[in-house]
């Protein structure tokens, strides 16, 4: 369930009418919906509820300031893959405390700037990265709490540009080595083992993957109990899956998910940290963005719209299907007819559905991408100097800008061309 929909004939967004924003902000742009986070986060809440648990918010799958003070505000932890994430949820207010690091390729730099500013835990992936940890701590003089990802070999059935879990994937290590890994962190200066981490994929859609993986963390923990280290977090990441089509899908419920979760692992009295993205954000969030031109074809019709694959690029990058709807209320007596839905971008990869049944639509309707919440404005590049577009963000029958379109001066002048060019 989110908060768009239709009042009146006309997309709301919450409270606000979307033909509105698009008045005021121009096309095309992001909006959020403050009710839909927020219920979104007391699903998981609810699902953990008698569990020590804490729900940190995948920055990477939406970023802006906005949406994660209203999540770090509910009390929500952070999972942040960068030291630009990390800046962010600070900036959000978050506090290292509820923080966790993750990635595969953390630099000493990031190390650093994270341990001064305050960390709940890293999320260690190979032996090299736990080195240069106990190094960088040991020279600042701080101790840096751990767990190490494990690669639990175990097939998300998930699109493999972001499956993570199998032992051929880049992540974690391999959870048969796993023991051999903690005896070395538990020997490192600088270096506090706290817990086990796994995350397995993204857009997971049935149970059993996790029921697998969790499984095999429990298997861990009695091991690593018995080997004498003092394991009391398990982080069982994110992954989730959303429905991005309103008709046929039903993936699991955050309930669901923690029953699995209280059976696998909820007998073993460790505080649960979780990592969902996706299935906060990405149904909180849609894309609007006028059609330029309706172009007639042969044998096909061609919405040409001002959004391109640099502001959303899940259709192009993974041949995702998001629903498009008109912002105008379609009547109910109008029959649909296929489009193919494409942006302006010079690539034939930028296009956004093909045969797509929609209403009849001409040239200045306003449409609606849904499910774009997530893996949206945080994958939107500048290709084509297109300016990387608003992001808005609705609570009741307020809106506000939470990033503004840049102009043409920020974007040009970020380039500079060198004097011995200039001279010529
Ligand atoms: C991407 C990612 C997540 C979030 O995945 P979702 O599918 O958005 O829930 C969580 N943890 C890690 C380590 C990730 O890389």
């Amino acid at each position: 369930m989110d908060h768009f929909l239709y009042k009146n004939g006309v997309l709301h967004a919450e409270d606000v009418s979307v033909a509105e924003i698009a008045a005021s902000v121009g096309t095309p742009f992001y909006v959020y919906s403050t009710a839909t986070l927020t219920r979104h986060f007391r699903l998981f809440q609810e699902a953990l509820a008698g569990m020590d648990h804490m729900i940190c918010f995948a920055v990477k799958s939406n970023g802006n300031l906005a949406v994660l003070k209203v999540l770090g505000d509910l009390g929500a932890g952070m999972d942040v893959v960068s030291g630009g994430e990390y800046r962010r949820a600070k900036a959000a207010r978050v506090p290292g405390e509820r923080i966790v690091f993750s990635g595969v390729g953390k630099t000493r730099e990031e190390m650093a700037l994270v341990l001064e500013g305050g960390i709940r835990q890293f999320n260690v992936e190979s032996e090299p990265e736990l080195r240069a940890l106990s190094e960088v701590a040991s020279r600042l003089g701080k101790v840096a709490p751990i767990a190490i990802r494990v690669n639990p070999d175990v097939d998300a059935k998930t699109h493999e540009k972001i499956a993570t879990g199998k032992s051929e994937n880049k992540f974690g290590i391999p959870i048969a080595k796993a023991r051999a890994v903690y005896a070395e962190a538990a020997s490192l200066p600088g270096i506090d083992v706290v817990g086990i981490d796994v995350h397995i994929g993204s857009q997971l859609t049935d149970l059993e993957p996790f029921r697998a993986a969790y499984l095999k963390v429990a298997d861990l923990y009695a091991d690593l109990r018995a080997d004498g280290h003092d394991i009391r977090r398990l982080d069982l990441g994110g992954g989730l899956g959303i429905p991005y089509t309103r008709s046929n899908e039903a993936p699991p419920l955050p309930m669901e998910y923690g029953q699995v979760i209280r059976e696998t692992v909820g007998h073993l009295g460790c505080e649960i940290e979780i990592e969902p993205g996706r299935l906060i954000s990405g149904n909180a969030g849609i894309l609007v963005s006028s059609v330029i031109y309706l172009k007639e074809g042969e044998g096909r019709d061609f919405l040409i719209l001002d959004a391109a694959m640099n502001d959303l690029v899940r259709p192009s990058m993974y041949g995702a299907h998001h629903d498009i709807i008109p912002v105008q209320e379609a009547e109910a007596a109008s029959t649909a007819q296929p489009y193919d839905v494409v942006g302006p971008v010079c690539e034939t990869g930028d296009t956004f559905a093909k045969a797509r049944a929609l209403p009849t639509l001409t040239d200045g309707d306003l449409v609606a991408f849904r499910s774009a919440g997530a893996y949206g404005a945080v994958m939107a590049s500048e290709y084509n100097t297109r300016p990387m577009i608003p992001e808005v963000l609705v609570r009741g029958d307020h809106f506000a800008v939470i990033r503004a379109r840049p102009t043409y001066e920020e974007i040009l002048g970020r380039d500079s061309i060198p004097a011995w060019l200039s001279a010529e």
